[in-house]
């Protein structure tokens, strides 16, 4: 038996979440567990008011939680963030797909959340707490609350880089995914490097990171980064690709993003 229940307010549907219950946003993933016969929840939160504000400031882009792909790709503010939502699954799940929802989504999906991880995002819950995404990552549970809304880094124009590997063209899962945040532009410093697919969550490549700061985005310069790329890593066998060849391939498409110019 599986109840709906609908909230007036963000709050009060985050105060309903708990174990055997699922908040639905977009929901592609839940009403796909719905229609499995899924029995571990018996209980479907909604809420009433939904955050779909974006917004950009001096400190960075404000994104709402239950904005949809669609809506990231309908909006100036968000455009170096375009070419990451234009891959998330066909015009149909764009439709409804949101971020809150590409936060929690599990293996191997979760791009979205690959690039927020690059972009050093905090995620805010609607009661008001604040973490970092690597903090949120890894006590990952949707029973903890709801996510209100997003913030994170709006980098200079071309210091974003995007890249999915997929089997399926054009609307593939992902086999890995790979954001990177280079600021600074011919010697990069800060760089933040995350991958999706390669691991439980998305996952920061630090050593590769490391080994980035400063070089030039030249083959000689990011050489000891692609041999150390996969040391934070923690990838899995799955029906698209064995842990091994995603050990393998992983520098090949890291030397792709690095020299293959800024988008
Ligand atoms: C055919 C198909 C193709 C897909 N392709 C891709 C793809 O290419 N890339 C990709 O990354 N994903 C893909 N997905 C997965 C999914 O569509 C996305 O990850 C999407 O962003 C999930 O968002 P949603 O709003 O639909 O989540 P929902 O199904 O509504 O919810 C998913 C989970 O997130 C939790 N949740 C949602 N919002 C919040 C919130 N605000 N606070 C707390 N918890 C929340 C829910 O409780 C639930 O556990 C695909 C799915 C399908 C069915």
């Amino acid at each position: 038996m599986l109840s709906v229940e609908t909230y007036p307010t963000l709050g009060e549907a985050a105060g309903a979440v708990g174990q055997g219950a699922q908040y639905l946003a977009g929901g592609t993933l839940v009403m796909r567990d719905v229609n499995y016969g899924d029995q571990s929840f018996s209980r479907i939160i909604r809420s009433g008011q939904v955050d779909r504000d974006i917004r950009a400031d001096a400190g960075g882009l404000r994104i709402g939680a239950g904005t949809t792909m669609a809506g990231i790709l309908a909006s100036r503010d968000a455009e170096f963030l375009h070419p990451v939502a234009r891959q998330v699954g066909g015009p149909a799940v764009r439709n409804m797909a949101t971020v809150g929802g590409n936060l929690f989504a599990q293996h191997p999906y979760g791009d979205f959340a690959t690039a927020l991880l690059a972009l050093d995002a905090q995620i805010h819950w609607a009661d008001g707490r604040t973490e970092p995404i690597e903090g949120f990552f890894a006590g990952r549970d949707n029973a903890r609350g709801l996510v209100s809304h997003i913030t994170c880094a709006r980098p200079n124009a071309g210091d974003f880089r995007w890249l999915k590997i997929s089997r399926v063209k054009p609307k593939g899962v992902s086999v890995m995914s790979i954001a990177a945040w280079l600021p600074g532009g011919a010697r990069p410093s800060n760089v933040r490097i995350a991958f999706g697919a390669m691991g439980p969550t998305p996952l920061r490549a630090k050593a590769a990171e490391a080994a980035l700061n400063g070089q030039s985005l030249d083959e000689a310069g990011i050489a000891q980064a692609l041999t150390v790329c996969t040391q934070d890593l923690a990838p899995q066998d799955d029906p698209l690709a064995s842990a091994w060849y995603r050990q393998e391939v992983a520098p090949v498409h890291l030397k792709r993003l690095l020299l293959g110019g800024r988008s």
